[in-house]
């Protein structure tokens, strides 16, 4: 049942953050050397020890069983892209039968989940299935309440007994600290001595699609592959663009409503709602926060979706593609450095002097950019996003960077200068200092790239919807964290750091200003060019994730200490096998629904068709209309049943390939290709089949039906 809150009679920020055990709840419950200790441990300068664990865990548990909580979880993310979480209770019995309320420091600090099933590629042995839970301290615990069930979660990595990420938030935490490390080292070099940690920014904006729960539960696609694998598009769609921001049916912006109030009690800043460009697709924007707690609240946020969205009978939708013919979903994930003391430093500055600074990162990370563009483009590489991904309405494969005419020219003449007078010197003094004051404004209006400067932080737009934004960013503050390694270097060992500067910013844009483009990404001319500049074009999650173990990743990842071989290694398994299962799920419902479903409902309609000619003709009426009709759809039939078992017999061969690389192209270059034909066919007939008798809810329902 859903259950709105009333915000005449509830205030609103006493609700906020009432299910978090943030740092407001931390200073109210904890006594003030403990929480100073806490402090200190977030800010990675102090060290956890079992007796302040236990004092958090206390605290924590009268602060939870207050809220109706009897029991705890650690929340995890394996590397299945989803969440995971093992519920212990905090009874503890008695001799003299009756319980105690109990939660230990050790409890607190781990977790040991049997944590078999989860994938490893390989680094964990079977028998070595323990893998362990560890507390992330800088991640508030909160409360989750499932409709009145509450539980008191704790945000945790997820490793094993030698210390190797079998999760997302362990290498993200570590590249946040190899950013960290390299910022503060050019920072210093450039004589700042105030700062004192260096922060990763991120503010995701998140799209979903809604259905109506009827529609949906009649959707074997929908229900088992996020998807529909069959459906011919509805008389109308996008093209009016009269989704786009257009105003928020009720049934919606109650459930928006309710959704709101859940993500604001455990203390999410869900900020900016809308409809999106698809009909009954909406995004939800969060306030950013530091790259580590956005991840965590992003993943509450789309369970929080599903969740609510269920309560209001309706089905939300994350995947990147659900629907043929309209746009996808995408989770453009926005992204700054920042430091302790609030200084933005992708935002350009007042002065010269500030500008210098601004443009020395914003050029390092072009520089990072196209250089690990590879990376950067498979960390968004899933099955969903294969759809969307240089399908003219999302960026394409290509990484380019938006930069704006404005800065691209401030740049070109920099660079240009330098070039034209690199014998005048006097002429590169003043390269720097005539630069004139930035617009503040420097907005980016080009929606069609991947990768846009949007005036004080980058946007990566390629990500996709249903995925954790954990990889990306892990991704991206590695890839930066390196090249800011090599300007530290630079840094450190000059005498005129400014003048060093100066030389950095210009060798790193004039070098790497091939990524760069304004134009239009959804543009054939654009892949052209990109091919002409030599930028990677990797259209497919199984031609873009074999890059992650090349020499040169490999290389830049484990010496910032963020994954090692193994790690890497492992991950490409993973994310292979996952390829292969998601295709594999989608061919057999195909099959599935084509061979039970399709085919049984157009026969009969056939055989209507039959009988009803037969009597008009037995009166001597014409049936010219009716016999066409009855041709048509016996020859699609055909086809249907032909490309049916084409697919049947493909998949039957996927199926028994062993190594997984191949069985991974097999399934991207046999299969599926195998599936769009059976789709052709599927969605010709549903076009020529009395409405009533197709045996699923059309794209108009499923589009416009709420
Ligand atoms: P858009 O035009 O794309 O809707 P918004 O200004 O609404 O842009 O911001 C989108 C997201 O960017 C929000 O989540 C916002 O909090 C986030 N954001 C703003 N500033 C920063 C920053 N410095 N670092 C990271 N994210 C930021
Ligand atoms: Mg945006």
């Amino acid at each position: 049942m859903a259950h709105c809150i009333d915000f005449k009679s509830t205030k609103l920020s006493q609700l906020y953050g009432e299910y978090s055990f943030n740092d407001r709840t931390m200073r109210e419950r904890l006594p003030s050397s403990i929480y100073q200790n806490m402090k200190e441990i977030q800010e990675r300068d102090g060290t956890l020890t079992l007796e302040i664990a236990e004092v958090v865990a206390n605290a924590m548990k009268d602060w939870a069983i207050e809220r109706g909580a009897t029991h705890y979880t650690h929340w995890f993310q394996p590397l299945t892209g989803l969440t995971a979480e093992k519920h212990d209770s905090f009874i503890s019995p008695t001799s003299d039968g009756r319980i105690l309320m109990e939660f230990s420091g050790k409890e607190l600090i781990k977790g040991e989940p049997d944590a078999s099933s989860f994938p490893s590629g390989g680094l964990r042995a079977t028998f070595e299935a323990r893998g362990y839970t560890a507390w992330d301290t800088s991640s508030p615990a909160y409360i989750q309440d499932l409709n009145g069930i509450t539980t008191l979660t704790i945000p945790s990595a997820f490793i094993s007994y030698r210390g190797e990420a079998l999760d997302k938030k362990t290498p993200l935490l570590r590249s946040m600290h190899a950013l960290n490390k390299a910022t503060l080292r050019v920072l210093k070099a450039l004589g700042n001595t105030d700062t004192r940690k260096v922060l990763t920014t991120v503010g995701p904006e998140q799209e979903y699609f809604l259905v109506d729960k009827e529609y949906y539960n009649k959707r074997p696609d929908l229900r088992l592959a996020g998807r529909t694998v069959f459906g011919s598009m509805s008389s109308k769609g996008q093209e009016m663009d009269d989704h786009y921001f257009g105003s928020i049916k009720e049934r919606v912006l109650k459930f928006m409503h309710e959704l709101n109030q859940e993500l604001w009690k455990v203390g999410i800043s869900a900020k900016t709602q809308h409809n999106e460009v698809a009909p009954n697709q909406f995004e939800l924007a969060t306030i950013f926060d530091t790259a580590n707690l956005s991840t965590d609240r992003n993943q509450i946020a789309m369970k929080l979706i599903k969740n609510v969205a269920e309560r209001h009978g309706m089905a939300a939708l994350l995947h990147e593609k659900p629907f043929a013919g309209v746009n996808g979903s995408g989770k453009h994930n926005n992204w700054s450095i920042c430091t302790d003391d609030g200084y933005n430093l992708l935002q350009p500055g007042d002065n010269p002097y500030e500008n210098a600074q601004f443009l020395l990162f914003l050029t390092s990370v072009i520089k990072a950019v196209d250089i690990h563009a590879s990376l950067l483009r498979l960390s968004a590489a899933n099955p969903g996003n294969d759809h969307r991904l240089g399908a003219n309405e999302a960026p394409p494969a290509i990484i380019s960077i938006f930069l704006g005419d404005q800065l691209s020219s401030i740049l070109d003449t920099l660079v240009e200068g330098a070039e034209h007078n690199h014998r005048d010197s006097e002429m590169m003094e003043i390269g720097i200092n005539v630069l004139p004051n930035f617009p503040k404004d420097m907005s980016d209006r080009n929606r069609t790239s991947p990768f846009a400067f949007t005036g004080n932080k980058f946007e990566f737009r390629m990500v996709g919807s249903s995925q954790s934004i954990a990889g990306p960013n892990a991704i991206l503050n590695s890839a930066v964290a390196s090249v800011l390694n090599e300007v530290a270097d630079r840094l450190e060992g000059s005498e005129n750091s400014l003048e060093e500067v100066k030389k950095i910013i210009i060798e790193s844009y004039r070098d790497h200003r091939r990524v760069i483009f304004n134009g239009n990404g959804y543009s054939d001319e654009w892949l052209k060019e990109a091919e002409k500049r030599g930028l990677p074009n990797l259209s497919c999650t199984v031609d873009a994730l074999p890059e992650l173990i090349k020499d040169e990743p490999v290389a830049m990842l484990s010496s910032l200490g963020v994954f090692s071989r193994a790690e890497l290694e492992s991950r490409l398994e993973i994310y292979l096998e996952a390829y292969c299962k998601q295709i594999n799920i989608e061919a057999a419902i195909m099959i599935e629904m084509a061979e039970r479903q399709i085919f049984p409902a157009v026969s009969r309609y056939v055989h209507e068709l039959i009988k009803s000619m037969s009597s008009q003709e037995s009166l001597g009426m014409s049936v010219t209309a009716q016999k066409k009709r009855i041709m048509q759809l016996s020859t699609h039939l055909e086809q249907l049943l032909s490309s049916l078992d084409s697919l049947r017999t493909v998949l039957a061969k996927a199926q028994q390939i062993d190594d997984i690389p191949e069985q991974s192209r097999f399934f991207r270059y046999q299969v599926f290709p195998s599936m769009e034909e059976l789709r052709v066919h599927g969605d010709i007939l549903e076009t020529l089949t009395e409405q009533e008798r197709w045996p699923y809810p059309s794209y108009e329902q499923l589009l416009f039906g709420l």
